[in-house]
């Protein structure tokens, strides 16, 4: 009894506590770690949600952009089905509670216990991405004497005016089936008897913020959807992908994607057919602006013309800036000296192990703590141990 009430007492002690001073648990977590803002993903995922079901849209979160069991129990609780590119995230996804009935899998190499477990637990639709991929379904499905449902992931030839290493809608792009292939494929299916076609699948690029990008894209499905109406064929489901992007310069002013200008394209523009379920994929709009990784300053070093800031995270807790030469806003939140400007890096041995130049902080001294912002997504799970280094923690709240 007496017990419990020292447990509430520090409780309520410690809520007051990380109220007064929102920072100074940090200081009981190892560094690096990744900190998620819990109150943002709910407000992200109730926004989410509402936009869709108004608009009768259905989404999955790509698991790929952050399997954090944590993260994935509170996304799986707001009701959303999941999508995922390999047997390890279709595993992830059943054990934070996704439904398997909400699950899609998509990859251009799905290996064969990967297909076979993805039966097994009957998930609700393969994305497929070549004939070559449909064959062997087939025969999987057949083996364990059941059907696959199966949506076509078609390559609209659309740039989304993103990154390269994130524009996946082109033709020179390894993923999904050419549209000139499409009859081919749809003939190779007549001889088929364990998968069943239910929808078209689509995915662009990611980072996409102009949303012109996703009106070309139903622009490019409409057509299609003519062209087949006149043979009679009809399907489901249409899957557009994920893709839309987030505010990296501005999280504070932007911390909730533009979920409604990104739904309200294709309410506008696509053109669905009887009953037809518009099925979406979003996976960094989700989790982007909810995680910070939080690094300490080890050295603050002075060069001939610069100051180096060199803290304890490199590019293998988050290797976007070195990957992708991608833009995080860094703050440091332990000082509130004049600012100076910077180059934020990281210990690892490669000149790419940087995570901004010419940063302007307050002014920065060994011990301080940095957050490297709108690093939610593709940021974690992204991490590796390079160097022998360990993974980075989380922290949840
Ligand atoms: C990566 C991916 C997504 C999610 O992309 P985001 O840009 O994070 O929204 C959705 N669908 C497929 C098929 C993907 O490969």
């Amino acid at each position: 009894m007496q017990n419990k009430f020292y447990m509430t007492l520090y409780f309520y002690i410690s809520i007051l506590y990380k109220y007064m001073f929102p920072i100074s648990h940090f200081n009981q977590v190892k560094t690096p770690f990744y900190y998620y803002d819990k109150t943002l993903l709910n407000h992200t995922l109730s926004t989410l949600t509402r936009l869709a079901e108004d608009r009768n849209f259905v989404v999955h979160y790509a698991i790929k952009a952050n399997a954090n069991p944590g993260i994935l129990k509170i996304i799986a609780a707001a009701g959303v089905g999941a999508d995922c590119v390999s047997g390890g995230e279709i595993k992830a996804a059943l054990a934070a509670g996704f439904p398997a009935k909400k699950i899609v899998f998509a990859g251009v190499g799905k290996a064969d216990w990967e297909i076979e477990y993805a039966l097994e637990n009957k998930i609700f639709c393969f994305n497929v991405e070549s004939a070559e991929e449909l064959a062997v379904i087939e025969e999987l499905a057949r083996k364990k004497e059941t059907i696959a449902s199966v949506a076509l992931r078609l390559n609209p030839n659309i740039d989304a005016h993103t990154h390269e290493y994130i524009t996946t809608g082109l033709n020179e792009n390894k993923f999904g089936i050419p549209l000139e292939m499409l009859d081919g494929v749809l003939a190779q299916m007549q001889n088929y008897t364990h998968v069943q076609l239910v929808g078209f699948h689509f995915h662009i690029g990611s980072q996409i913020l102009n949303m012109e990008s996703f009106r070309l894209l139903c622009e490019r499905i409409n057509r299609l959807q003519d062209d087949l109406a006149r043979r009679n064929i009809q399907v489901k489901h249409i899957n557009v992908g994920g893709g839309l992007g987030v505010d990296y310069d501005n999280p504070d002013k932007n911390p909730i994607p533009d979920f409604e200008s990104y739904f309200n394209v294709f309410r506008d523009n696509l053109d669905l057919r009887g009953g037809q379920q518009l099925h979406c994929e979003l996976g960094r709009a989700v989790v982007c602006q909810c995680g910070s990784l939080i690094t300490r300053v080890l050295y603050v070093k002075k060069s001939l013309k610069k100051q180096f800031v060199i803290v304890d995270a490199g590019m293998t807790d988050l290797i976007r800036p070195a990957l992708y030469q991608a833009h995080h806003y860094i703050e440091n939140i332990t000082s509130d000296m004049a600012e100076q400007q910077y180059d934020v890096v990281g210990p690892i041995c490669e000149s790419s192990d940087c995570f901004g130049k010419n940063v302007t902080l307050n002014a920065t001294e060994r011990g301080d703590l940095i957050a490297i912002r709108s690093a939610g997504a593709y940021g974690e799970i992204m991490a590796s141990q390079y160097n022998c280094r360990p993974l980075p923690g989380s922290l949840i709240e």
